[in-house]
């Protein structure tokens, strides 16, 4: 019996055509890339607070509590610790007269 495995030329020659698709270009997908949710903490607005002492709200002015600093000028208000004063900006102190 012959042996019939070889397959005609002409059919390989069909298998080796193969289509060559221009590469389209990929789809733009927009991507929603899900943001992880952040726990946000309520911050507490101590600064706020904080500012508000240092005015007094008059009926037509306002009334500064603390003294400003005699280095900075006005604009430059000194912490009260007490028995002094303290510019943060320039680091004046200045000391209260003694309540005593
Ligand atoms: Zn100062």
């Amino acid at each position: 019996m012959p042996k019939k495995e070889e397959k005609p030329p002409a059919e390989a020659k069909k298998e080796q055509k193969i289509e060559t698709k221009p590469q389209a270009p990929p789809e733009e997908a927009p991507k929603e890339v899900p943001k992880p949710e952040k726990a946000k903490r309520e911050k507490k607005k101590k600064i706020g607070k904080k500012i508000f002492k240092l005015y007094q709200l008059e009926p037509d002015k306002v009334v500064r509590l603390r003294p400003v600093c005699e280095r900075c000028g006005p604009g430059y208000f000194m912490a009260d610790h007490g028995n002094r004063y303290t510019c943060g900006h320039c680091g004046f102190t200045k000391y209260k007269p003694s309540e005593k």
